[in-house]
């Protein structure tokens, strides 16, 4: 056998991503497809972004392009951002420069969790989490969320837990629901993982995946469980709110409310951890220029413009919405409840959605609102007629 058993585990894990993925790659090639697969930019990149690479790839020293770890600057930054918007005191040693949400992930699992351990992700939730932790040889222990709302469900993640659980992850705002969630959710998970950890004598720890943090609709308020669960680690992107996915920058922050003796020694980890990950830090001019990319965003105007036109549109035609208060994507009931036909039958006429079975969902689909306004104009025809053709 050429492959670990951990390599084939996260293989399988993800293959039908995998290969959905290199066939979008195929599609987007051709100028006159609706690709609404993933949330990748249409439009050319806020100025803002290459202005601030290119503002700091001059070198200023000679170390300017060394071995670049967690940089100060960027770090302090991050905590005063992130305390600002959390209004928890977050420390700039507490903070770790990563490749995006995905790296901080990385970092997290091996921070936390020992081979074997049990982590619970939401079901449906986000298709690279089982991989991630398949590859980091963890087991993940998917719980569903609730039907209809896509609430949390805190007593199924209570039953859910074993003495080898070692994280939860919760995503607010949410892929691929848009959900949001209030205080009163995470209250009931603090209560319920403290009780758990002290029923199974271990730590649970719980990981807020928080990329969509800034992308958020209709002034919906944005909560951090770090401010209910102190053992709670949030891992970020600058990537989905500067729609620049492939400029890798992000990182993974340790509550302040972490005791700080338990503190101090996860933060002497993070430098280690992060070099045996393979030197998981982002490339140096992504961190010189997080001052700048800090104040960027995309336009959240247009895109709730977008959100309401492909929502009123589909829902006066039938379709079953759950209407996003947070993130770029709109998730739903496939007519006719097949959704691997209906994006069959879309795919015939140019318009490419997601299939829900992606995220173990065969009945559900997602639509990525990174398209343009003008892609969006074009579909709502082919969405309607589909449906129209399709039993309820
Ligand atoms: N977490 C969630 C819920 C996501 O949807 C994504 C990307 O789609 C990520 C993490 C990873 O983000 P990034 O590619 O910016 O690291």
């Amino acid at each position: 056998m050429a492959m670990s058993t951990r390599a084939t585990a996260a293989k399988a894990a993800v293959d039908v991503v995998a290969t959905y993925f290199s066939r979008m790659q195929v599609v987007a090639s051709d100028p006159d497809a609706l690709v609404f697969a993933f949330g990748n930019p249409h439009e050319m990149a806020l100025p803002g972004l290459p202005a601030a690479i290119r503002a700091h790839a001059e070198p200023r020293s000679v170390d300017w392009y060394a071995y670049k770890s967690s940089e100060r600057s960027a770090q302090e930054v991050v905590a005063g951002a992130l305390s600002g918007e959390l209004g928890l005191d977050f420390e700039p040693d507490d903070i770790a420069m990563t490749q995006g949400a995905f790296g901080a992930m990385s970092l997290a699992f091996a921070l936390l969790a020992d081979a074997g351990d049990e982590v619970v992700i939401p079901v449906p939730g986000w298709f690279c989490y089982p991989p991630m932790l398949r590859a980091a040889d963890l087991v993940p222990v998917g719980v569903e969320l609730a039907p209809v709302t896509f609430d949390l469900d805190v007593d199924a993640i209570a039953r859910a837990i074993t003495p080898r659980t070692r994280i939860v992850v919760v995503n607010s705002p949410a892929n691929p629901t848009g959900r949001v969630y209030p205080p009163s959710t995470w209250e009931a998970l603090a209560a319920a993982l403290e009780e758990a950890s002290r029923a199974h004598g271990r730590r649970i720890w719980l990981m807020s995946d928080e990329p969509y943090r800034r992308i958020r609709f209709d002034g919906v308020e944005f909560t951090s469980p770090a401010a209910f669960y102190p053992w709670t680690v949030i891992d970020y992107s600058y990537g989905k709110v500067l729609l620049a996915p492939g400029a890798r920058l992000g990182y993974l922050a340790l509550s302040p409310l972490i005791p700080i003796s338990d503190r101090q020694e996860l933060r002497a980890a993070l430098f280690p951890l992060g070099l045996a990950i393979g030197w998981g830090f982002p490339d140096a001019v992504m961190q010189y220029s997080l001052p700048e990319l800090e104040t960027l965003s995309i336009d959240m105007a247009e895109l709730t413009r977008k959100r309401d036109r492909m929502y009123g549109a589909l829902t006066d035609a039938g379709y079953e919405l759950t209407r996003p208060e947070g993130t770029f994507y709109l998730w739903g009931k496939a007519p006719g409840g097949d959704a691997e036909a209906f994006c069959a039958a879309l795919e015939d006429r140019g318009v490419y959605v997601m299939p829900g079975s992606l995220f173990d969902q065969p009945h559900q689909f997602r639509i990525s609102l990174t398209a343009t306004m003008t892609m969006i104009d074009r579909a709502i025809p082919h969405l309607v007629e589909v449906a129209a053709h399709r039993d309820p």
